[in-house]
């Protein structure tokens, strides 16, 4: 891809070619170039490694394994590998920079971690985070959002964390960004704020794409060691990006490997119905950096949709941005009813309820497998589905 891909991008702004970067008000931008340094001192820093590494073993329970599906494969052809991260604690890949976030916020003395979230993952994520680390934790969300994610309201709230409803505007995701970042500009000196993917304003797009790279890693050698081969296609679902982030970036310089991204087709393409930004997007900023943007002509974004709430965001990673423009990565999209249709085929057939996000690379893996028989296909199984059962029996008929 590029000598030292990593040390490349992003480069010392932020910028993945022209993505990335941070677009923001004098006094948050200052807050950001904080973090930005002391990220680079301390991630390198031997005690930061080892107690990363040590709570990445001992309490999340990593390495996740490499499973093959032998009963998928055999009804759709292929060989379809899943990289578990289901079987992370809190059951998804959020944890990995969660912990990672949170563990840096430790380093630099902060006593507060802040942030929102829209259906509840990333806000559990980071209560366990500061449950494990004694921070108090805030999560800013939608009053709309409240009600429609109860259970894990419910679990924040277990945890330790304080929830912070969002009254105004539309009273969901984007309110409560604003929001967060208001809390978090009161009292810079001793809280942080923790993002939820690889999106926002520098260093946040590198930092938790670097906390994400340990799948990838486990990944490629796990599945190196299972089959004496690399594989031959390497699938995840995209929201903001993260799960992606982190499988795609151990493979980026293997180019037997076709690497797909999955976006979530939703209902239809029209607008409101699903949340296709490298499919239909254009580069636009979006919540202070440059990406693919599902936006109107006056540069607001559109509204969006998926049966996944993980996956409904209007932009996208910048990094995910420069890979498509490079064409390392290519980005597909699967509707509601094909990722339901994986849902129970990969619980039926493998015993393995998937998040309706993973669900979505599955769905797109079942068709890779069927067009190339002879192939292999890594997928990464963002997360377990317990969290999706009760809205999925109550709103669509269960097959036979
Ligand atoms: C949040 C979430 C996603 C989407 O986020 P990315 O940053 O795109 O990975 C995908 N899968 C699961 C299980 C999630 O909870």
């Amino acid at each position: 891809m590029a000598e030292n891909y990593f040390k490349t991008y992003p480069d010392s702004k932020g910028f993945f070619k022209e993505y990335g970067g941070a677009f923001l008000p004098p006094e948050l931008d200052a807050e950001m170039k904080k973090i930005s340094d002391a990220y680079f001192k301390i991630s390198k820093s031997h005690d930061f490694i080892t107690e990363l590494r040590s709570i990445r073993k001992h309490y999340q329970g990593r390495p996740t394994p490499v499973y093959y599906c032998s009963r998928l494969s055999q009804k759709y052809g292929g060989r379809i590998y899943l990289k578990r991260e289901d079987l992370n604690h809190t059951g998804a890949h959020k944890l990995n920079h969660c912990m990672g976030e949170a563990l840096l916020a430790k380093y630099l003395g902060k006593k507060k971690l802040i942030a929102e979230t829209g259906a509840g993952q990333h806000g559990v994520a980071l209560a366990t985070a500061a449950a494990y680390f004694g921070l108090e934790c805030e999560i800013h969300m939608g009053e709309v959002d409240i009600k429609k994610a109860h259970p894990n309201v419910v679990r924040m709230k277990i945890l330790g964390a304080t929830v912070v409803p969002v009254t105004h505007g539309l009273k969901t995701l984007k309110e409560a960004v604003d929001s967060a970042f208001e809390a978090y500009l009161k009292d810079p000196i001793n809280t942080i704020y923790c993002i939820g993917s690889v999106v926002g304003p520098h260093p946040f797009p590198m930092m938790v794409r670097d906390f994400q790279r340990i799948v990838g890693i486990e990944a490629r050698e796990q599945f190196l060691e299972m089959t004496g081969e690399l594989p031959d296609n390497v699938v995840a679902c995209v929201g903001g990006g993260s799960n992606a982030m982190g499988i795609f970036s151990a493979f980026l310089d293997d180019q037997e490997c076709a690497i797909y991204g999955v976006e979530p087709g939703g209902k239809s393409l029209h607008i409101g119905d699903h949340a296709a930004t490298m499919t239909l997007g254009t580069p636009g900023i979006i919540h202070g950096f440059k990406c693919y943007v599902l936006q109107d002509e006056k540069g607001e974004p559109l509204p969006v949709y998926s049966i996944a709430s993980g996956l409904d965001y209007p932009g996208v990673g910048p990094e995910h941005s420069m890979l498509k423009d490079l064409k390392r990565i290519k980005y597909e999209h699967v509707s509601d009813a094909e990722c339901l249709d994986a849902f129970y085929e990969l619980s039926r057939l493998e015993g393995i309820i998937p998040a309706l996000e993973s669900a979505h690379a599955v769905a797109y893996a079942l068709k890779l497998a069927q067009k190339n028989p002879q192939k292999s296909v890594l997928v990464n199984l963002s997360g377990r589905g317990d969290k999706d059962i009760d809205f999925v029996v109550d709103n669509f008929e269960m097959p036979q």
